[in-house]
């Protein structure tokens, strides 16, 4: 009796916590972060400005920021008195960048070793201190937002992950995340154990059209902003020289994915890397393919015509080829391939990384536009796919991507001129978050 008037009392404590903190909690600004300034009117004197959004570059610049807002982006100009002024007078001053495709709750899986270690030895809550680490190391690159795909079997620890962020409690990129992922039985890692042994999965099986709309009513539930699953696997070249893949889902289970999703106003990221697969995973109305390193050229028409955003992540598969053997060498050549007939194919090409895939102490994630830009992307347009392309994939054109007033002030800056080396973008020197200051490193040249 007494157990169980503690456990009430308890509850209602929580209901009462919970009702208190739930107003637009998905939509709220970060709350400053326990080691942060908090937030107030501030005015940023930029040397130069990529906007995220003209293809033209504005020099000498104010930016008003009141709270965590831009209230204002003009040429020349002085602050209002009394208002504190960061001098980036001799920096290149960006949107913060947007990585679409992370992996906060992973570190590294060139092999099968690397992967199964961390799900096998690992417990989850430990994963989720890596992943805290994680976002503070993706913030002080300069994304200020992210879009992390699936946790690798750590549950549904990306939905604490952001909370913390978005609570104050951890400084990180503000996320949208999309939980466990699916494929059907048998089709994604921990695999060739002895059938004795219940090893984890690194995501949730899912089988018939009625479990997967069970599986996204309940990952939604649980804080999914977006549904990925997982359209193929075994990835090979075929005599036509195409990349082809053994698809997992019918496509009654993949449309019912996409279905549910979408009726509960979620959209969908499918991982697919070979032609069959991302062939399916248009059929299905996926919103992303992510990797896609298989596009051929009338599945390229077919996501132009559709509005499907194409998600490369071309340095993870350069990075991890060696490693891994097999098709992969070709894999890489093939997405460069893709890549370079998708730019004049009016393909929209978001930016992300998989990061998680590599080591997140290892690369940073801006070394992903240096790819862009060797595979014929223009500079600017490169910037673009991190900051107003990447705001629109997320549903956040209004609030993110742009320095423009009414805008998150989500603000980096480099020293160099990144249209002219696009590698400067690695080298970030200041960072601010929702109007807080998190990175301001003097110029160091
Ligand atoms: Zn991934």
């Amino acid at each position: 009796m007494l157990q169980r008037k503690l456990v009430l009392r308890s509850l209602s404590l929580l209901f009462a916590a919970l009702a208190a903190s739930a107003p637009d909690r998905a939509q709220a600004p970060a709350i400053p972060a326990a080691n942060a300034t908090p937030a107030k009117r501030l005015a940023i004197r930029a040397g130069h400005v990529i906007d995220g959004k003209s293809a033209k570059v504005l020099d000498n610049v104010l930016i008003l920021i009141d709270g965590d807002k831009i209230t204002s982006v003009t040429s020349g100009g002085s602050a209002p008195s009394g208002v504190e002024t960061i001098d980036l007078s001799k920096f290149t001053v960006l949107p913060g960048f947007i990585d679409l495709h992370t992996h906060v709750l992973l570190n590294g899986d060139i092999t099968a070793e690397d992967y199964d270690k961390q799900l096998l030895t690992e417990s989850i809550p430990y994963r989720a201190i890596l992943g805290a680490r994680n976002a503070r190391i993706a913030l002080e690159h300069g994304f200020t937002t992210i879009r992390d795909l699936e946790t690798e079997g750590a549950m549904y620890a990306d939905v604490d992950v952001k909370q913390a962020i978005a609570d104050g409690e951890i400084p990180g990129p503000r996320m949208q995340v999309a939980t466990r992922a699916m494929t059907p039985t048998g089709m994604y890692p921990l695999l060739g154990y002895s059938w004795e042994l219940k090893v984890p999965t690194g995501v949730q099986y899912v089988d018939g059209s009625d479990g997967a709309r069970k599986a996204v009513r309940e990952q939604v539930m649980y804080g999914a902003d977006w549904i990925k699953y997982y359209s193929d696997r075994k990835y090979y070249f075929g005599p036509d020289a195409v990349l082809h893949s053994m698809v997992n889902f019918t496509d009654e289970e993949a449309k019912a994915i996409v279905d549910e999703a979408h009726r509960l106003g979620k959209k969908v990221a499918a991982h697919a890397i070979g032609s069959d697969g991302i062939a399916a995973a248009l059929r299905a109305r996926v919103d992303t393919i992510e990797h896609g390193d298989g596009l051929t050229e009338p599945l390229m028409d077919e996501m132009a015509s559709k509005g499907t955003v194409w998600v490369p992540t071309v340095m993870v598969g350069a990075y991890v080829a060696p490693g891994r053997g097999g098709s992969w060498g070709k894999m890489v050549e093939a997405e460069k391939n893709a890549f370079q007939r998708a730019l004049k194919r009016n393909v929209k090409i978001a930016f992300g990384t998989d990061v998680g895939g590599f080591d997140w102490r290892e690369i940073g994630q801006a070394r992903e536009f240096q790819y862009y830009v060797d595979y014929g992307m223009p500079p600017m347009e490169a910037i673009q796919t991190a900051t107003s392309r990447a705001a629109a994939v997320l549903g956040w054109s209004d609030n993110l991507g742009t320095i423009e007033a009414g805008k998150w002030a989500d603000i980096v800056a480099v020293a160099g001129d990144p249209l002219k080396d696009i590698t400067e973008l690695q080298r970030i020197t200041f960072v601010m978050k929702s109007g807080i200051v998190y990175k301001n490193e003097p110029a160091s040249r």
